[in-house]
């Protein structure tokens, strides 16, 4: 086969997400610009469609060009010529001239809640605005106020927005930061294999460790503990791609940046002070500073707890080599459990060290034992091709069996939810019936008929009661309406729930990361309502959502509310963000008890006869 114009040689870097990437640039671009809505919903289909395939598609162009690609639904012989592009190059003539004509940032202005397309185009042209830098000073110069259309209301959450959007500069999504730096460890693992062991023979550790494993949902400061030899590990962190910037580099620690403002630190210490390193890495600044408290009152040494430099310039020097030096003749810890049993704590859980009273509660050995990933036995919470999903209902469900599930709950959108293309009544009745065919196939794995109903404005659901009556599962949740007041967004939630059809109030505060902030909601009040209604608050482990968040959740834990964590999968792949969810439920104190999908197949359905009896009263 012909490889014009290809120089794929297995190593170029563009993988589907970039390829996709451009595809989404491109028709945000030409959506701006009101190009014809076909163009930009082929474009927007080809993004979709190549983010969700699990082939590589640099390999597929590499093997049979462009006349293979075009067998992709949805890829025709423009777009199919474009992927070539993009796999060699990295972007494509037409992008980069679309980019020349209408700068890529103003897209950056609907991240803005409270500008829409035609806001922000009216923004660029009217205006000038071509960047939320520049939509900062024009809002500072209280510009807003004479853009046709913005009343006080919207310049205000405009404002409160901008100011959300810097406090988030320089933060990654979790998924995002934890996989930086997986692909950051890997890297340094891989350098390290051609390297001889060291004159103490130990084998060298890498992990991560901070602001990553603790879970937390933005990061800002990925950390990386090694042990091992010091000028490789430099050499080869120093000369990752993914970091721009090199700040300083010490034979103990070396800083960098990511492109996107990130912090990237390489702590490097000795084998024997690996795990004391670590605690003092991972945790928070006030989970330390409670431990070094805890280390003073008992007057222990524990080697390798020395402070690290970062956040400490104010020590005195003299103080700090005498510290050292009694460092060096410390208590030597194995392994973080040791560390902790040393002050008589009780092993404290990664996701807890934020100095959030855990060392307290450790000290009464009341930590709860949390809950794991292991331990989730099914997913609450996707879509499929019957709405806005990308698989069929039988690839999804073969997905869930993949993950050794016992039960899945398959939960399209409902009409309302247009732009999800959701269900009417009769296509509901239609997925229920395929559904119960295919899922007859399967003795292994119990599929329940859900759906994901539309809260409307009102607070009545979005489908009838004798076809809700039909389904086993029913998560309901707002798609809309986001700028109704607060009292008026509670009440119609708590309507919802009291109908007794909800099993679980979906993704309740609506915020997306990086993206637009939570609805007005008085979540205590839904908190009572769910709880006297017998209705679940679901932890959405997307990392684009994690809503309920950690704090919140907490707060519902301790109000006696149920839960659920479901991943919202868009696509079969989706499945692996259920680990975001527990992350979450971990940081939020949350045990298996806490959590429905921890439950056997036998005391979910005992669960949901008791809700449906309930109903019928
Ligand atoms: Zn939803
Ligand atoms: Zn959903």
């Amino acid at each position: 086969m012909e490889q014009a114009g290809l120089n794929y040689d297995g190593k170029l870097a563009v993988d589907n997400r970039d390829v996709a990437l451009v595809f989404e640039r491109i028709a945000d671009l030409l959506e701006f610009n009101d190009e014809n809505p076909f163009k930009v919903r082929s474009y927007r289909l080809a993004a979709e469609t190549i983010e969700g395939m699990s082939e590589s598609l640099a390999e597929r162009a590499a093997r049979g060009g462009a006349s293979e690609l075009q067998k992709i639904p949805g890829i025709g012989k423009t777009i199919s010529g474009q992927i070539l592009e993009i796999v060699s190059t990295g972007t494509s003539a037409y992008f980069e001239q679309l980019r020349e004509e209408t700068p890529e940032t103003v897209l950056d202005l609907r991240r803005v809640s409270g500008v829409g397309l035609k806001t922000s185009q009216l923004l660029y042209r009217e205006f000038g605005v071509t960047s939320l830098e520049e939509l900062k000073a024009f809002a500072e110069g209280d510009g807003l106020l004479s853009v046709a259309g913005l009343g006080e209301k919207t310049v205000e959450r405009i404002k409160k927005s901008l100011a959300r959007i810097e406090s988030e500069r320089g933060f990654l999504r979790l998924n995002d930061a934890t996989e930086l730096a997986r692909s950051i460890v890997d890297r340094l693992v891989e350098s390290l294999a051609s390297v001889p062991a060291g004159p103490s023979g130990e084998s060298p550790r890498i992990e991560i460790s901070g602001q990553v494993r603790r879970g937390r949902e933005m990061v800002d400061r990925i950390d990386i503990l090694a042990s091992g030899p010091v000028d490789p590990l430099v050499a080869a962190f120093t000369s990752s791609g993914q970091l721009t910037q090199v700040k300083s580099v010490r034979p103990d620690r070396v800083e960098a940046r990511t492109l996107k403002g990130t912090t990237v630190i390489l702590h490097i210490v000795d084998a024997d002070d690996y795990w004391a390193a670590m605690v003092r890495t991972t945790g928070s600044v006030e989970h330390v500073r409670d431990l070094e408290a805890q280390i003073e009152e008992r007057g222990i040494r524990i080697k390798g707890f020395k402070p690290t430099g970062d956040n400490r310039g104010a020590r005195a020097r003299k103080g700090r080599r005498r510290e050292e030096a009694d460092h060096e003749r410390g208590v030597r810890v194995e392994s973080e459990e040791v560390f902790y049993n040393a002050l008589d704590l009780q092993y404290v859980p990664p996701e807890l060290r934020e100095g959030l009273g855990e060392i307290a509660v450790a000290r009464e050995t009341r930590l709860p034992r949390l809950v794991t990933l292991e331990e989730i036995r099914g997913d609450f919470h996707m879509h499929t091709t019957w709405s806005d999903g990308q698989n069929s209902v039988r690839e999804m469900i073969e997905a869930a069996r993949l993950r050794g599930y016992e039960y899945i709950s398959i939960t399209d959108h409902t009409m309302s939810c247009k732009i999800a293309n959701g269900n009417t009544p009769e296509e509901l009745l239609e997925e229920i019936e395929e559904i119960e065919t295919v899922a007859r196939e399967f003795d292994d794995i119990r599929v329940l008929k859900g759906a994901e109903v539309d809260i409307l404005s009102d607070g009545s659901l979005d489908m009838p009661n004798d076809v809700l009556d039909r389904l086993d599962w029913i998560v309901c949740s707002i798609h809309s309406g986001f700028n109704q007041e607060r009292q008026q967004i509670t009440d119609r939630v708590i309507r919802a729930i009291e109908t007794g059809y909800p099993n679980v109030f979906a993704h309740p505060t609506g915020r997306v990361l990086g993206g637009r902030g939570p609805y007005e909601i008085d979540l205590e009040q839904v908190f009572q309502a769910a709880i006297e209604n017998d209705v679940r608050l679901e932890l959405n482990a997307s990392p684009y959502r994690l809503d309920l968040n950690s704090y919140w959740a907490g707060v519902a834990r301790q109000a006696g509310v149920g839960f659920v964590i479901s991943t919202d999968s868009h696509q079969a792949g989706g499945f692996a963000n259920m680990q975001y969810g527990v992350i979450t439920a971990r940081r939020a104190w949350l045990t298996a008890d806490h959590v429905l999908n921890t439950l056997p197949l036998s005391g979910l359905l005992s669960e949901l006869e008791r809700k449906r009896a309930a109903r019928r009263g």
